[in-house]
């Protein structure tokens, strides 16, 4: 079966700086798909080729097979990283609008719409202005617009920022609702927490290009169990210090401490409960955040 999307040699230059490049990808129907990276990375310019918003210098894009561009854009939908909304429109009419633009009948593009706000909590303010809402619900009318008409393929632009928990959930349930339902989702992101939950596959870029790249699992595999959580009461400075220790990341609850290849994670347990009452010792696999700061480096903004 033809994938989602395939990029081949993707470079795009702004200037002098090269925002992508020469990223080629394959991104399989039916999966939930992160690309992660930090600010900067080439995320959003990579998504803007996909959706034919902006051409590449060089390099091919494909979505379904098909050179990117008005043949698939029905099949598409898109939320932008800026959120951009008629603010003065009423939620209603702007949603109804943007169904109509899809293909769909004006009533069938109301109804939809309509069924959308309600499932979302957004009921009350249907006949309000975009302007009057949060900036959280004004996100998810904009979700709704992405999604209306059912598209095969969803292209999420950081779809978490600015949401509080609660709607970071509803978000997260609706994507994964609409996944199993049969579509086909990318979505970009730097929650390493929420990229490591949702899925299958991810790529990891880095200056326009992608260091890392598969399944969550060949990935995890790829770095090897050398990770180990500790908890325990007493100082735990001694940590950092011991032989096989590459690196200690202090959670406050807990620490985790990534090792050296081939060091033994016995030793720790042994070197630890001689210094202080060890609470709890697991070893692990490596989170994707640990694996980000490791393929990227320290200087990382945090979301
Ligand atoms: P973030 O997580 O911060 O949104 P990103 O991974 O989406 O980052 P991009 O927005 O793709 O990164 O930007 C990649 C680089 O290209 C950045 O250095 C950015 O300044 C530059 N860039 C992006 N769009 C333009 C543009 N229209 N004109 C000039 N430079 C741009």
């Amino acid at each position: 079966m033809e994938s989602a999307v395939s990029l081949h040699s993707l470079v795009k230059t702004f200037g002098q700086h090269r925002a992508v490049d020469g990223i080629s990808l394959e991104i399989p129907r039916g999966i939930i798909f992160g690309l992660i990276g930090p600010n900067g990375a080439g995320k959003t310019t990579t998504i803007r080729m996909i959706l034919d918003i902006f051409r590449p210098d060089s390099g091919e894009v494909k979505v379904f097979g098909m050179p990117a561009g008005d043949q698939v854009k029905d099949r598409v939908g898109y939320l932008p990283e800026e959120r951009g909304l008629y603010r003065k429109t009423k939620v209603l009419e702007m949603l109804a609008y943007q169904g109509s633009l899809r293909g769909a009948s004006p009533s069938a593009a109301r109804q939809e719409a309509s069924d959308w706000l309600d499932r979302l909590e957004l009921a009350e303010w249907k006949g309000r202005k975009v302007e009057d809402l949060s900036k959280g619900m004004q996100q998810k009318v904009q979700f709704i617009g992405a999604i209306l008409g059912k598209p095969e393929l969803l292209i999420l632009d950081e779809p978490f920022s600015g949401l509080d928990p609660v709607n970071q959930d509803v978000f997260k349930d609706l994507m994964l609702d609409l996944n199993r339902k049969g579509a086909s989702i990318i979505f970009s992101t730097h929650q390493m927490d929420t990229a490591e939950k949702l899925c299958r596959e991810i790529a990891l870029l880095n200056k326009g290009q992608i260091v890392l790249g598969g399944t969550l699992s060949q990935i995890k595999s790829r770095f090897g169990k050398n990770s180990v959580m500790v908890e325990f009461d007493g100082d735990g400075s001694f940590l950092q210090g011991l032989p096989g220790v590459a690196r200690v990341d202090d959670y406050g609850q807990y620490r985790e401490v990534r090792l050296l290849n081939g060091a033994d994670p016995q030793a720790l347990l042994r070197a630890a409960v001689e210094r202080v009452t060890v609470r709890r010792f697991e070893i692990m696999e490596p989170t994707l955040h640990n694996i980000f700061i490791e393929q990227v480096g320290g200087h990382v903004a945090h979301a």
